[in-house]
């Protein structure tokens, strides 16, 4: 089969792979009709990991069940299914309480498991004609209609991005009225945005510098903020306190909070933002979202970290990135009380809801994808995302066009 392979430093190639091969009673193999081209696949792309030539990469899939094995009870020969982007037992200790993401089972050397991730375990990834699904009872989600009908990339989307920015808006506790900023208008932080207003937000802001991602932030009617025109910091509190109708509900006193209650980073580390060190030029440091955060979120609020501050990058210009410390303001987010949450999306925990949400038609993610493409265009597909050139903002490979 035709697999989207690792080769090196910001090298893929399409090329031909041994098809996977069922290797337990619980295992299915699904024909894959969409695969999404993820943030987290640049950390890899970009050479920040360890993954090695010839990995497959993928783990945002969705395809139609080819072949079960006997011990698989839930699903059938033709049922269309997407996969939660990490893999799971279904049955340990973290995920019997919803912790999917920390899978005692799936992966015994590390603390993740997920399908063409470097560290994740030795599962190959979706980018690819077909894929072998371990415990297909519990990884495959079942989606009503047709592959390639109207609602294909909407619910591709529960594989990853779509529940990582849910993810992100749960650990920024964000209820109906809150003040919102999600740093990183890529597909995790337009989401982001996207659940805050979903879940009842007042104001959201989404900050970026790539011009057709701020004009999906305000297609969907979130406020954009391009942080190349100054401190984003600044222009929110700006914007808040340039309100008469903020300011004139404010009691004496309250004018000291006008930053926001809850903040989302959707960035995390990517060397090539920081100045100096490679293409796009966004930042100093690679922390420097993480202190803004802590500086524009109230006192009593609470951050979500969903962007991956990623492991030791021995090829980092920054120190400490070197080593994989990404060094807080601590002093700041102890004075001011900042509820501080992150860590790897349990998929599992809210892709039933979503779906439901896609399926009552409340919810329509698929808004941030820009490009529909066969398998064969993944090198200029991962080029073009990488580079945030030409309108790439989200990609799904088709490997049946
Ligand atoms: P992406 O690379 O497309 O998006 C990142 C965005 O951040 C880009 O649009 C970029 O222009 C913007 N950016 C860069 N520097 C910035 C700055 N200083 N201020 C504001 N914006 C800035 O990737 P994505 O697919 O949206 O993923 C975002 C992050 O989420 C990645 O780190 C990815 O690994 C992570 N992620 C985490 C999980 C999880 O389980 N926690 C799952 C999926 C993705
Ligand atoms: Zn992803």
């Amino acid at each position: 089969m035709l697999a989207v392979v690792y080769k090196a430093n910001s090298q893929v190639k399409v090329e031909e792979v041994e098809d996977p091969k069922m290797e337990s009673p619980t295992d299915c193999i699904i024909r894959v009709t969409s695969a999404g081209i993820c943030g987290s696949d640049l950390h890899m792309y970009e050479g920040r990991t360890t993954s090695k030539a010839g990995q497959v990469f993928g783990h945002e899939n969705m395809g139609v069940v080819e072949q079960v094995g006997p011990g698989v009870t839930s699903i059938k020969k033709g049922d269309r299914v997407v996969l939660p982007f990490n893999i799971a037992c279904g049955t340990c200790f973290d995920c019997v309480r919803g912790r999917t993401e920390a899978c005692l089972v799936a992966n015994p050397e590390a603390p993740h498991a997920g399908y063409g991730y470097a560290g994740m375990g030795p599962y190959r990834g979706g980018q690819a004609e077909l894929l072998r699904v371990p415990w297909a009872d519990y990884n495959c989600l079942k989606i009503p209609g047709k592959p390639g009908d109207d609602l294909e990339d909407d619910f591709l989307l529960l594989s990853d991005v779509f529940p990582t920015a849910y993810h992100g808006t749960e650990l920024a506790n964000v209820r109906p009225g809150a003040t919102v900023a999600v740093f990183g208008a890529g597909p995790v932080g337009l989401l982001a945005g996207y659940c805050a207003l979903l879940r009842g937000a007042s104001e959201v802001y989404v900050v970026d510098s790539v011009p057709e991602r701020l004009a999906k932030v305000k297609e969907m009617g979130a406020i954009p903020i391009d942080f190349t025109k100054g401190d984003p910091v600044k222009q929110i509190m700006d914007l808040r306190r340039g309100n008469p109708l903020i300011m004139g509900a404010l009691r004496s006193g309250e004018e000291k909070a006008m930053g926001v209650m809850c903040g989302i980073d959707a960035v995390g580390y990517q060397s090539r933002d920081i100045k100096g060190a490679d293409a796009h030029g966004g930042r100093e440091k690679p922390t420097q979202v993480l202190e803004q955060l802590v500086e524009l979120v109230n006192p009593t609020g609470s951050i979500g970290v969903v962007g991956v501050y990623i492991a030791p990058d021995p090829g980092a210009s920054d120190e400490n990135a070197k080593q994989g410390i990404y060094p807080l303001p601590w002093a700041k987010v102890f004075d001011k009380g900042i509820t501080v949450g992150t860590g790897q999306t349990p998929v599992k925990r809210y892709n039933y809801f979503l779906r439901d949400l896609i399926i009552a038609g409340r919810a329509r993610p698929s808004m941030i994808v820009s490009h529909r493409l066969p398998l064969q265009d993944a090198p200029d597909a991962y080029k073009k995302f990488d580079a945030r050139k030409d309108g790439y903002t989200k990609v799904i490979l088709k490997p049946q066009l």
